[in-house]
């Protein structure tokens, strides 16, 4: 393979720029041209892409956000937009395809491999960790450490009146950056979509304990079951503590990444390389017990996402 493209898609998450770097970087040091495809399938329809050197990847290792930019393209779901990605490609010799973005961009890359054959290689890249094949995607690291420093935060002034803090953190359907915020921060209670949650029983929990000496009480609610603000309305409602709300927000998609994303970065670009320049597409990356992993794009997308019940009963037990 001579020429690739790159592009990243959806949502955007800290570490998307370091993974740009790792596969333009490993692309030119096998010799292989890389064209950086801007705002993601919008880019490939509409033609806008340019072609990277080894500095146009300076100085991003430690910048949030994109390079390429992204977006969300309706035109990409359907057949006419998915002709024009392919007649994108093949006017620039583009025979490989690199897509850093999250399930939806995967089914994407899906397209493109199933309907016209071309190999395509998936980096996950999503702060959401929603995807069941890999242990972590992309942006998920930075997104909890981002909402650990403002639940430390919020913890200093809950204290100090003694108040509940219902802290409202994203991750769309999947309740992940909750419960490693929750069980990371010393949250008393997260709240997630993948389980029902009952006020009496949070209730109960928090008078427990205020009787065993805690003064202020940490609710961390997934972006999925519903808002900081109603939860807050339902718990003020039925208690006489003073309970405040938070909504986290677009915060957590920006920053610098952290070391973990930065690493799985490295490792995520460098493995799609190898595989595309071994003439392997049709991939998604991933990390599995600590071990770099490629699977099937298909299988991968039509995994549905476990939830770690085991964590989920650690927070329970270790934090009251
Ligand atoms: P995040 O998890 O951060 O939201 P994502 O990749 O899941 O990221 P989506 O908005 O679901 O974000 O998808 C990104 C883009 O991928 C869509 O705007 C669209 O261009 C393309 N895409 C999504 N689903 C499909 C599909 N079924 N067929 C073709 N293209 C798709």
């Amino acid at each position: 393979m001579k020429r690739i493209g790159l592009l990243t898609s959806g949502g955007d998450a800290p570490g998307m720029n370091a993974a740009i770097r790792a596969v333009v970087r490993t692309a030119i040091y096998y010799g292989i041209e890389v064209f950086g495809i801007e705002r993601g399938y919008a880019g490939l329809i509409d033609d806008t892409m340019m072609q990277m050197e080894m500095r146009s990847v300076s100085d991003i290792v430690q910048r949030g956000g994109t390079k390429l930019r992204t977006a969300r393209c309706l035109e990409m779901l359907t057949e006419e937009g998915q002709k024009q990605a392919v007649a994108t490609l093949e006017k620039h010799g583009i025979e490989g395809l690199v897509v850093i973005g999250g399930d939806g961009s995967f089914r994407g890359a899906k397209c493109l491999t199933e309907g016209y054959g071309i190999p395509t290689i998936g980096i996950p890249g999503t702060i959401d960790n929603d995807l069941e094949y890999t242990d972590y995607t992309l942006g998920f690291d930075t997104a909890v450490n981002t909402c650990l420093d403002i639940i430390n935060k919020l913890r200093d002034t809950m204290t100090s009146h003694e108040r509940i803090s219902v802290v409202e953190v994203m991750g769309r359907h999947c309740g992940d950056i909750a419960l490693y915020a929750g069980i990371t921060s010393g949250a008393e209670i997260i709240v997630v979509p993948e389980i029902a949650y009952n006020m009496e029983e949070i209730i109960t929990r928090i008078n427990r304990s205020r009787a065993n000496g805690k003064r202020s009480n940490i609710i961390v609610i997934a972006e999925g079951v519903m808002t900081a603000d109603a939860f807050a309305k339902q718990l003020q409602d039925m208690t006489s503590y003073s309970v405040r709300a938070t909504t986290i927000g677009h915060i957590q998609r920006g920053g610098s990444p952290t070391m973990a994303d930065r690493m799985l970065a490295a490792q995520f670009g460098n493995k799609a390389v190898h595989l595309l320049k071994d003439g392997i597409g049709n991939r998604v990356v991933g990390i599995h017990k600590n071990e770099i992993i490629d699977m099937d794009i298909i299988e991968a997308v039509s995994m549905k996402k476990k939830f770690n019940y085991e964590l989920y009963e650690t927070l329970q037990m270790i934090s009251m």
